[in-house]
């Protein structure tokens, strides 16, 4: 998806890409770095069209992100194509979840954790992720995974993994 420039150089975000977990994306990154010095600067209407556009970008992030997973749980794919990782983060869809296929488990991936380029979109990623269990019993790293759907949270007993519709096949 491409994005409209924002009105607020960024500077900061692309010197922390050290593998650290980044806070938040885009759209709190955002608000943090309005000093107000800076806000002074703008005019109102100015901010208020920033953060319209703030907003509206978050929106359709969201949007991709339940078209996707309305795709993915519904018609079980094609992951391709699929948002990007910062995409994902900014609609607030900080953990994919996957399914081993060796030991069947569902497994939950915190994206902003994720040692690759924020542009790198999701199913991207799918060849990348290995089963630590199944991993530690072959003896050799197993990767092969399929991918679920983004999820807001991790998996927990009181948020249990997606279950795909109309069951599984
Ligand atoms: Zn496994």
């Amino acid at each position: 998806m491409s994005r409209v420039a924002s009105i607020v150089p960024v500077t900061s975000s692309t010197a922390i890409c050290s593998g650290l977990p980044l806070p938040r994306g885009p759209a709190i990154l955002f608000s943090r770095m309005g000093t107000k010095s800076r806000e002074t600067l703008y005019g109102s209407p100015v901010r208020a069209a920033a953060e319209r556009a703030t907003e509206a970008r978050q929106e359709a992030d969201r949007l991709a992100v339940a078209a996707w997973n309305k795709r993915m749980l519904d018609f079980q794919g094609p992951a391709q194509p699929s948002p990007a990782l910062d995409d994902a983060l900014n609609a607030g869809f900080g953990y994919l979840e996957v399914k081993c296929l060796g030991c069947n488990t569902h497994q939950t991936v915190a994206l902003d954790i994720v040692r690759r380029p924020k542009t790198t979109p999701v199913h991207e990623l799918e060849r990348y992720m290995r089963c630590k269990d199944c991993s530690q019993v072959r003896g050799h790293p197993y990767k092969r995974s399929h991918l679920v759907a983004l999820r807001a949270t991790k998996i927990t007993a009181s948020d249990p993994p997606s279950t795909w519709w109309p069951g599984e096949r």
